[in-house]
């Protein structure tokens, strides 16, 4: 199938043009992460044997339980505190197709936010059961130490957005869209904000309103359970990744990990037909259907010197967003209010009770885009998040154990037109594809959007093999 580290000459490719063609079925993927796993799974359901080359020893790429040495030796946490949606339709799917069942691995909660601030009284807002988007409109309209005015002033947005089907016509920031609506500055910084920071890890000055509009419509305009909260009973890995694994070998799918792809190239063949040459850290490899499930940078610079760009991919100038979390294990008594709890005016964003990932007295505390916390040391930012859950638990005691961990490239930069550069999955090359969050899908870079980009390349070669 390979040939071992060194550069094949092009009597050696042909021949091994040749050995391949027991392959020239098989479609290659560069990636493991959730875009690269839900490629996979779909292609090898279908029956179409896949490879994916992955760069890193485990797969999961940015959404993986990671083993922390020094600190919670015997857990497994992730990467960086990860939630979903109802809306999460594609996700939620892919699961049930990987015999993943729902209740196992997910807490399901309804739309309640509540958010403490040192310079505010405690805001809560509770959706109550009825039908899309008559809870919102109920739960705006009875926000707790919101004023009357400002509830109108919420609602009668929601209104106007609605009629306007969640569309502009041209776009602008969240900051800008919040003030054409005329919200005020306590929705802004303890409702509008947080939700911008949470779901696009942009904030509001540079998010788009575009996408903004587009994840409202999807998670508060159709069904009530689009707005619920799910929390992971477990790290990403045992949740999805390591399944996904296990399904994509046990359908006529192989993984190789710790190969780098370096390089990639273009044999053109007898009859016009291709071979890509892709160069690992560890063998060369060929194939004839290829997909690139990397994050954009790495895809840009993979295809960019061989393949022609179409012109949204040669603009392709993405920039990123960091996410910090801050694991704080309290003595397993402690609990917060809520599972999840958000805060305003402070440097902590959203805190996340562990309790229903059978791991008590763990709170994680996700702190979105850049900001002051990343110049700070280590034990000043824990003391500070420490100090700041009092607002929520005033007895907390002193934590046991701490772990920080901070995704500096964690999601692209949800940006003002960022939809004009996202490429789609098809490239130059009909048998050269895309996929990741930064792809064209309706999602800002999220699990569903990777899972949505990773399945509708999947679904094409479907199709065209069929024909
Ligand atoms: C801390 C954090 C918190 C987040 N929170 C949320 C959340 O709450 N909800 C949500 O929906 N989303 C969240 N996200 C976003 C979500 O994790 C990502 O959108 C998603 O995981 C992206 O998947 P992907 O497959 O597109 O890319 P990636 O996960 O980046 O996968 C790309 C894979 O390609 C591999 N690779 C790269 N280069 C090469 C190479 N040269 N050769 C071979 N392999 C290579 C990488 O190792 C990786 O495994 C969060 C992200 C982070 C980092």
């Amino acid at each position: 199938m390979s040939q071992e580290n060194k550069e094949p000459s092009a009597g050696k490719i042909k021949a091994m043009n040749q050995n391949s063609q027991a392959y020239s079925s098989t479609v290659h993927i560069i990636g493991a992460g959730w875009s690269g796993l839900a490629c996979a799974a779909t292609l090898a359901q279908a029956g179409i044997s896949v490879q994916l080359l992955e760069a890193a020893p485990l797969a999961g790429g940015r959404a993986r339980g990671v083993q922390y040495r020094k600190s919670f030796p015997d857990t497994l946490l992730d990467n960086g505190q990860h939630i979903m949606l109802g809306a999460y339709q594609h996700t939620l799917k892919l699961f049930k197709q990987l015999g993943i069942k729902e209740q196992d691995v997910l807490h399901r909660q309804s739309l309640n936010l509540v958010l403490y601030s040192p310079h505010s009284p405690v805001i809560r807002l509770t959706a109550p059961a009825l039908p899309a988007p008559w809870h919102l409109m109920i739960a705006m309209l009875t926000f707790k130490n919101i004023s009357l005015k400002d509830r109108l002033k919420l609602v009668l947005m929601l209104v106007r957005i609605r009629l306007k089907k969640f569309t502009l016509t041209e776009d602008c920031s969240v900051a800008e869209l919040l003030n054409h609506y005329s919200q005020s500055q306590l929705l802004i910084e303890a409702l509008w904000e947080p939700l911008c920071l949470a779901t696009m890890n942009t904030p509001i000055k540079e998010a788009s309103a575009r996408v903004f509009l587009t994840v409202l419509e999807k998670s508060f305009n159709h069904n009530r359970q689009d707005s619920d909260l799910l929390f992971f009973k477990s790290d990403l890995s045992s949740v999805f990744v390591n399944k996904a694994l296990s399904y994509i070998c046990q359908h006529r799918g192989n993984i190789l990990f710790k190969y780098r792809v370096e390089k990639i190239e273009l044999q053109t063949g007898p009859l016009s037909s291709n071979t890509f040459i892709i160069r690992t850290s560890k063998q060369t490899i060929t194939a004839n259907t290829l997909i690139l499930a990397t994050p954009a940078y790495i895809a840009q610079k993979l295809q960019g010197r061989v393949f022609r760009l179409k012109p949204e991919q040669s603009k392709l100038k993405f920039t990123y967003q960091p996410i910090c979390t801050v694991y704080l294990q309290y003595p397993e008594h402690i609990k917060l209010e809520q599972v999840m709890t958000g805060f305003f005016g402070t440097l902590s964003q959203w805190a996340i009770d562990h309790r229903i990932n059978k791991q008590p007295g763990l709170i994680a505390v996700v702190i979105s885009s850049s900001g002051r916390h990343l110049q700070l040391p280590e034990e000043q930012l824990v003391d500070t998040i420490h100090n700041e859950l009092k607002l929520v638990q005033p007895d907390l005691p002193f934590w046991q154990d701490y772990q920080v961990v901070i995704e500096k490239k964690a999601t692209f930069n949800c940006t003002v037109n960022i939809n004009t550069i996202r490429p789609s999955f098809k490239t130059s090359h009909k048998q050269l594809f895309l996929a990741g969050d930064y792809t064209r899908t309706p999602y800002p870079a999220t699990l569903e959007g990777a899972v949505i980009s990773g399945m509708q390349v999947a679904q094409h070669i479907i199709e065209q093999r069929k024909r």
